[in-house]
């Protein structure tokens, strides 16, 4: 994907609020990150490990989520599978939930979506993070449609905490 300014990111939010957007953190090392190899860029804050962010571009648009992981000491050794790039991992897939836009979100109510815990779907696909045994299986599709389709479920996520 096209590299992404810390300005961008911040004004990309869908559903939080223009000071939660301004407050939260952005990666310091955007200049590094590899632009090339990322459908998304996914990122946890330091601070608190709790809150997780996603940024992308859709129809050249950007887009953020701003997304909660409760954390549970129950799925973390139980196999699953992440949502987005159909990775498989012992206990590195969390239920990100992320608060609907809108009125809807200030009413409380969220969307969830299982997710890599270190959001680093792209390069699981590309095979430039190793997943472990078993994490990825073996495709019949191309490297180009595993990417589509990781872009077309995060699409319908984001297209979920939107409508
Ligand atoms: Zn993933």
């Amino acid at each position: 994907m096209r590299p992404l300014t810390e300005q961008e990111i911040r004004a990309a939010f869908v559903n939080c609020t223009k000071g939660e957007a301004k407050r939260l953190s952005v990666p310091r090392d955007l200049a590094e990150r590899p632009w090339d190899d990322l459908d998304f860029l996914g990122w946890r804050d330091p601070q608190s490990p709790g809150r997780a962010y996603l940024a992308t571009e859709l129809d050249g648009r950007p887009l953020a989520l701003a997304m909660r992981c409760p954390s549970s000491g129950v799925s973390q050794m139980r196999r699953s599978m992440c949502s987005l790039c159909m990775t498989s991992h012992t206990g590195g897939v969390s239920l990100m939930v992320a608060a609907k836009a809108g009125k809807a979100g200030q009413q409380g109510n969220s969307v969830g979506a299982y997710i890599c815990s270190d959001l680093a779907c792209s390069l699981y696909v590309r095979g430039k993070k190793d997943a472990g045994i078993g994490g990825r299986f073996h495709e019949s599709l191309t490297l180009e449609e595993q990417n589509a389709r990781t872009v077309a479920n995060l699409s319908a996520f984001i297209a979920s905490v939107t409508a």
